[in-house]
Order: structure tokens, then C-alpha cells, then sequence
């Protein structure tokens, strides 16, 4: 691409998630190194999003190109009906045993959503195949997002994103989510309240349930909303009270994110499936893996077909996704990333609570590689129209950052130093004292 602008040259591809007529010309990027992205023109950026909250080590990890490179020459790819293979079975062992002790059976596909549409059918079929047909709702929390497929966006249609599919949505009912923050006088009271609507629903409609899903500790696309355990786990203990089984979605969450491997590592009670994907791989190939416990697995038995998960994808346990894991897996050892994570959140404290002094801030919070703040702005939301504007000066300055709406986020590698840390922090003010709310 010379000459050119890319605007011209952008003839033939549609972007996810953009209003193409009004978005900023989109960045081209030639090559990633650890936080660094850079453009054509040689511009650097620091990714301060981990790419759609995938890449956990920093790009261009070595180790993981060299497990990808090395799998593809001996095994790129097999069909994983009748066939079983050694990445696919040791990211399974690994991942199990990094999990709470019920989640122990690993159903592989590609993505964020689809580990969520198997949980969805994981669930519902697991009542089904025990004479329980008619527990086929599910639950959800208001705000939670969970994809773009029709199930994972029937639990995730308080987002409001799916207006032209309402109808062909699956039956869901809402429970409101006690959006906390660091400092918050009302965080046990608005839990309280959350709790309450859940029991009342769980009341009236748990012998039609099939399941609960929830964002445990972080709702992100909502505005990287927070919760705590204790909240989490009287979820858990509730839902199973009225025999209604849990879907954790860990997508985003997972891998370190909240300052332990999963969220659920936080928690008491356990769920009885956990949707992972996104930082499976390190950020670098599409994998995913949706974990039941073994019970739900039990139920799929039977000398019949009839019985069993009738699901699967052409690249479902893709072995160099697979190997891609492994290698991922490997890093948090010998980068000790999880104590990193414990240093990048007492920094992202520090930064978000010198930035709370500023007037147009409110809602500073931050759990582990993830920090988040609300701009006081006349409108809010994901289309707040301080959105645009943030997005452009931070790309401007060198930092890759997509703000949801008012709601500005650092969600960052695990391999960003404190000083990039800072220079963000830097930017990040001198945005709010110049652009105009
Ligand atoms: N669940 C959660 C919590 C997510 O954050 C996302 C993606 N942002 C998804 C599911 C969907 O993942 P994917 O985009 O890989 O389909």
C-alpha cells in the first residue's frame, strides 16, 4: 500500500463494530513488539487495549511463534470428531488443573461467542437429556455481553446493540448488576439490591431455567463494571439453590486479567461451565474452550445419538491454537506474569486515583491488568459522543485506546512497563484538560 491513502484502498473489507461513514481512517499496521504497534508511516502506538483484550504478553512473543511454527510443520490441522491429539489434550490437562475442581471436561470451538452459544446449548441439553425440557430460559445481568451470535446476543441484548433481531431472540429475563467502584459507600447495598431482584426472579420462573450467565468480577463491554467475589458467589449459591445451573463467561476475564488466572480463582463457589476464550492463545490465533463440570458431561451419555452434544466446528481444537496455548501457558511461569499483574495493578491504583482529582472524573475502579473511570459528559454510553473524540487525540498522541463511550479503560498487556504505564496516565489527563465535554 504506497501512495495511497488506506481510506482508498479500504474498498473491500467491512469492519467489525464501526459506522464506516463516520469512523476515523482506519490505522494500517505493519508490525507489533511487545505494547508497540506500528503503522506504514512508521508511527508507534502503544496498545493499551490488548487488541480487543486478546494479546497478554506483549506482541511478537517468540516462544508462541516458534509453537505455532513448530506445530504447523508436524500437525496443522485434523478433524477433531473420532481423532484426539497431543496439544488438544495437554491444553485440556492444563487447563483443567488450573481450574476449580468441578470444571473438568474441555469442549473446544473458535471464539468468544461460540464458547458462550455451547455453554447456552451445553446447558439447556443437559435438562433436556434428563427429562427437564421445559427449564429452557436462562438469566442474565443487565449490561452483560457476550458476542454476536444469536444466543450469546439474546443474554447480551440489555447492551443494546441487537435492536433488528429482537424477535428471533431466545427467552431471557434480566436482573439489574450493582455496578461498583473503588471507594463506593453503596457498593454492599446496591449488591444487596441485585441479589434481591435475582432471588424474586429465581422464585417465579427457576423450574423454567435453564441456566445463569454472568460476567464474574467484570462486565466489560458495559464499561468494564465491577463486582466483588462475595457478590459473585451469593450468584452462584442462589442460582443453585433453584437448581439453575452457572455460566461463568470468563472471555474476557480469563488469563490473568483480574489478577488471578480466572476470575473464578477469586470466588468460593464454583460454576458448572466456564466460557474461555480470547487470551487462550496469547492473543495470537482464534481458539476457544467451554469447560463443564463433570456431571453435565454425564448427562450427554446414552447408547443413543440422541443424547449427545450435537455440536462442533471444522476447526473446533485447532492444533496450533492449541499449541499456541500451551506456549502462552508456559510464559506465566517463566515471566512470573501473574506477580507482574499484582505490580500493573497497584500502578493502575495510583494513576486512576491521581485522576479522580480532576473534575470531569467520577467511578475510578480497577481490578487487576484492568482500570476504568467514567468521564462526567452530557451524554453517557457507548455512543456518548465524547467517545469519537477521545479515540481521535489518544491516536494522535500515540496510544491506542477505544473508550466505551464516556467510559475510558486501560486494559493493557501484561508486559507494559510502569513507564509506558505513565506516559498513559499523562495522556490520558491532557485529554480531559483539552477536549471540551
Ligand atoms: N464474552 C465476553 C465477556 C466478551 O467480552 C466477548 C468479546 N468482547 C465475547 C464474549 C465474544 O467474544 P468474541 O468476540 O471472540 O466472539
Amino acid at each position: 500500500m504506497t501512495g495511497e491513502s488506506v481510506r482508498d484502498l479500504d474498498k473491500h473489507v467491512w469492519h467489525p463494530f464501526t459506522q464506516a461513514q463516520t469512523a476515523v481512517e482506519p490505522l494500517e499496521i505493519v508490525a507489533g513488539a511487545g505494547v508497540e504497534l506500528t503503522d506504514r508511516q512508521g508511527r508507534v502506538y502503544l496498545d493499551l487495549i490488548s487488541s480487543w483484550w486478546v494479546t497478554l504478553h506483549g506482541h511478537g512473543r517468540s516462544e508462541i511463534a516458534d509453537a505455532i511454527s513448530k506445530q504447523a510443520r508436524v500437525l496443522e490441522h485434523v478433524i477433531f470428531a473420532d481423532v484426539i491429539h497431543a496439544p488438544a489434550l495437554q491444553l485440556a490437562e492444563r487447563l483443567t488443573a488450573l481450574l476449580p475442581g468441578p470444571l473438568s471436561r474441555v469442549f473446544y470451538s473458535d471464539n468468544g461467542s461460540t464458547a458462550v452459544e455451547v455453554a447456552l446449548k451445553m446447558a439447556r441439553q443437559y435438562w433436556f437429556n434428563q427429562g427437564v425440557p421445559k427449564k429452557s430460559r436462562y438469566i442474565a445481568f443487565e449490561g452483560g455481553y457476550h458476542g454476536d451470535t444469536l444466543g450469546a446476543m439474546s443474554v447480551g441484548r440489555s447492551s443494546g446493540f441487537y435492536a433488528p433481531f429482537e424477535d428471533m431472540l431466545l427467552p431471557v429475563s434480566f436482573v439489574p448488576y450493582p455496578e461498583t467502584w473503588a471507594g463506593d459507600l453503596e457498593a454492599e447495598e446496591k449488591e444487596r439490591a441485585a441479589l434481591a431482584a435475582l432471588e424474586r426472579l429465581l422464585a417465579r420462573n427457576g423450574p423454567e431455567t435453564a441456566a445463569i450467565i454472568i460476567e464474574p468480577l467484570v462486565q466489560g463491554a458495559a464499561g468494564m463494571r465491577m463486582s466483588r467475589p462475595a457478590f459473585v458467589d451469593e450468584v452462584v449459591r442462589l442460582a443453585h439453590h433453584h437448581d439453575v445451573l452457572v455460566i461463568f463467561d470468563e472471555v474476557m476475564t480469563g488469563f490473568g486479567r483480574t489478577g488471578t488466572m480466572f476470575a473464578c480463582n477469586q470466588t468460593a463457589e464454583s460454576p458448572d461451565i466456564i466460557c474461555l476464550s480470547k487470551g487462550i492463545t496469547g492473543g495470537s490465533l482464534p481458539l476457544a474452550a467451554t469447560v463443564s463440570s463433570e456431571a453435565i458431561y454425564g448427562a450427554f451419555l446414552g447408547q443413543s445419538f440422541d443424547r449427545a452434544f450435537a455440536h462442533g466446528h471444522s476447526y473446533t481444537a485447532n492444533p496450533l491454537g492449541c499449541a499456541a496455548g500451551l506456549a502462552s501457558l508456559d510464559i506465566f511461569g517463566a515471566d512470573a506474569t501473574l506477580s507482574r499483574i499484582g505490580e500493573i495493578e497497584e500502578r493502575l491504583h495510583e494513576g486512576v486515583t491521581a485522576l479522580q482529582g480532576h473534575p470531569k472524573v467520577e467511578k475510578g475502579r480497577v481490578t487487576g491488568a484492568i482500570a476504568a473511570f467514567d468521564l462526567v459528559a452530557g451524554d453517557t454510553g457507548y455512543t456518548s459522543a465524547v467517545g469519537p473524540k477521545l479515540k481521535r487525540f489518544f491516536l494522535d498522541n500515540g496510544l491506542l485506546l477505544r473508550p466505551l463511550g464516556n467510559v475510558v479503560y486501560l486494559l493493557p498487556p501484561y508486559c507494559v512497563s510502569d513507564r509506558e504505564l505513565d506516559q498513559a496516565f499523562e495522556i490520558i489527563g491532557q485529554a480531559f484538560d483539552r477536549i471540551v465535554l
